[in-house]
């Protein structure tokens, strides 16, 4: 069973954030306990029999209500939600290292507070003053659940096309109508009530992403009492069947068909400025792709120790390191301990990406050079998204690879984890997009200088390696040099590319950045613990993972004449 890394979060926070370790430690390990405890044994039942939806009524899997309303009574929710409304205020960066938790138990159930979340960012920042103080306290408390409802059938990561609408209907309310598809935890039965932000159009607006406006749009209308009062006109009119994370429910969300009763259209409530939606969502944009990367890092994680514990029990051949008597466990031949510690590895420096950037946002919003920490948060964070879902897919196929055929085989669990992860890098904008983003607003924004600071910073991490004379860390100096000095060639090309060639060089620019980046903390890490596990395992990456730098960067410098001739030559584009 799932086992969080309580130690090696812990420790590796502590160095990000300065937090006291014992603080970071003491959270870390009662969130451990928790999932392991209650979390993980309900994980195969959610998958296998996954949520039902019978007369727009969603049932979770058995267990999984009193589960969400323990978690949610051990004031888990609130942990880094703001003090005002309830919460604890703890840095992101912890509530960060406890979402790896959760995820790592059970990234179904993860998603549930992941959504409510952001819904509490959105609304803190942008709602009315009256309703922060109905719905926030909720909120942060867990009672109700919040979603994000963006997509329609024909407005995926062309979020501008959206046509739901939404019509005044006095007293500060409005009236919306339209489909969503996708919306997760749109509809369950774990909270007494579910607080819908959804995006749509007011007459008259301008067409594209000028003219959408945020809404909340509760389940139930709350009473004078503040308790859920009358059905609003919500309906899910039905749940996906997908390739994984079965137990959170993926619907289809009617508002204004009138499936209630009574007049038609779902009550809703303007959020921030009228034409301003999409402003109020990257708010929280930020936050929900560093915490889908975190979701990535947790399944790569449960992979990895999955595998590990796999094969030391599994026994195969003879190994030339193995004294023991007959066949030697598999983790003695020499091809299964590359895949074992590139699972390490990769897990290790993803983790490392996203720490550093909820680090980041926790600093943008501290006094002292808050422009510089944003600016950091906003680079980081397409990269901790897009590079730590790629690891966790990645990481979580070569765990059924270690695996053999016992990993194709669901009972082992290796399975449900590739299942599970292949979601992470489409949804909350997928990589693709995440490499355009980076490219062509983060890089280029300060005039590139975001960038060249934090290499700056990493190039001092080299150094500091090299300084160390600590012949454990082998060549990590001189490849970190390389690495690096690749990343900073590619952004320079890139940033004086023609649009389209610096789109053609997008994805692999954001794999270099994320390796370079990557591969300097994982040295700054072991530079600060000398632990010579660390150390090991930072070699490792910085001798066997990072000489994928050069190829990328020639991928993202050279490569877009070929893929333009190819993509004419080739591709039915007409
Ligand atoms: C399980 C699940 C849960 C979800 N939860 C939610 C939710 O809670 N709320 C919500 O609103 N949505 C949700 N979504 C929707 C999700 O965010 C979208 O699927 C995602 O944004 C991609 O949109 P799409 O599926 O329409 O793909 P498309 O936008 O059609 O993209 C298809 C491919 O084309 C590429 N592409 C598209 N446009 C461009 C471009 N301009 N340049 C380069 N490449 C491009 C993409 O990268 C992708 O590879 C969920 C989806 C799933 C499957």
């Amino acid at each position: 069973m799932y086992q969080p890394p309580v130690e090696a979060i812990a420790s590796a926070l502590a160095r990000f954030t300065g937090a006291g370790e014992d603080v970071a430690g003491a959270v870390v390990a009662e969130a451990g306990r928790f999932a392991g405890g209650a979390i993980a044994p309900l994980a195969t039942v959610g998958d296998r029999d996954g949520a039902k939806l019978a007369g727009g009524v969603v049932t979770m899997p058995e267990g999984w209500a009193a589960l969400y309303r323990r978690w949610r009574e051990g004031g888990w929710n609130g942990l880094s939600a703001p003090e005002e409304w309830g919460g604890q205020g703890l840095p992101l960066a912890l509530g960060m290292a406890v979402a790896e938790i959760w995820n790592g138990a059970s990234m179904a159930f993860g998603l549930a507070p992941l959504l409510t979340s952001g819904a509490i960012e959105a609304l803190a920042a942008h709602a009315s003053p009256p309703l922060q103080a109905l719905y926030l306290p909720k909120l942060v408390s867990g009672e109700w659940t919040g979603t994000m409802n963006l997509t329609e059938p024909q407005a995926g990561s062309d979020v501008g096309a959206l046509a739901a609408r939404a019509e005044p209907a006095g007293e500060g309310r409005f009236r919306i109508f339209g489909q969503k598809i996708y919306i997760t935890y749109g509809e369950h039965d774990l909270a007494e009530n579910i607080v819908h932000l959804v995006l749509a159009r007011l007459p008259g607006a301008p067409a594209g992403s000028r003219g959408i406006s945020l809404f909340l749009v509760p389940k139930f209308l709350p009473n004078a009492e503040g308790r859920p009062g009358t059905r609003n006109d919500v309906l899910c009119a039905g749940i996906e069947r997908k390739l994984g994370l079965h137990a959170s429910p993926t619907c289809t969300m009617l508002y204004g068909s009138g499936a209630f009763g009574g007049e038609a259209g779902a009550l809703g409530w303007l959020v921030g400025e009228e034409n301003r939606g999409l402003n109020c969502m990257f708010t929280m944009m930020n936050n929900a792709r560093l915490a889908v990367g975190i979701q990535g890092v947790a399944v790569a994680e449960a992979a990895t120790q999955k595998a590990l514990a796999y094969a030391a029990e599994r026994r195969q051949g003879r190994a030339a390191g193995f004294k023991g008597e007959g066949s030697a466990p598999i983790i003695h031949h020499r091809d299964v301990q590359r895949a074992l510690l590139t699972m390490k590895a990769l897990t290790a420096a993803a983790r490392a990406i996203c720490y550093a950037c909820a680090d980041a946002i926790d600093r943008s919003r501290g006094a002292d050079d808050a422009a510089f920490w944003t600016g950091r948060a906003d680079l980081l964070t397409p990269v901790a998204k897009a590079f730590a879902t790629d690891v966790g897919v990645d990481v979580a196929s070569t765990g059924i690879q270690v695996h053999g055929g016992m990993g194709f085989i669901e009972d082992t669990g290796a399975a449900v984890l590739l299942r599970d992860a292949r979601i992470a890098p489409i949804y909350e904008g997928t990589n693709g997009i995440q490499a355009i983003d980076l490219v062509s607003r983060k890089l280029p924004a300060e005039g590139g200088r975001t960038l060249q600071a934090l290499l700056g910073e990493m190039d001092a991490v080299a150094q500091a390696v090299r300084a160390s004379n600590d012949p454990g860390f082998g060549t990590t100096a001189e490849r970190l040099d390389r690495a690096l000095g690749h990343c900073r060639e590619a952004a320079e090309f890139l940033l004086s590319a023609a649009p389209d060639a610096a789109l053609s060089g997008a994805t692999p620019f954001l794999r270099l950045a994320a390796l370079a980046v990557g591969g300097s903390l994982l040295a700054s890490q072991a530079l600060q613990s000398r632990d010579a596990a660390e150390t090991a395992l930072c070699r490792f990456f910085a001798e066997n993972l990072l000489d994928e730098a050069g190829a990328l960067a020639s991928r993202a410098t050279q490569g877009g004449e070929s893929l333009a001739i190819a993509a004419e030559a080739i591709l039915p584009l007409s």
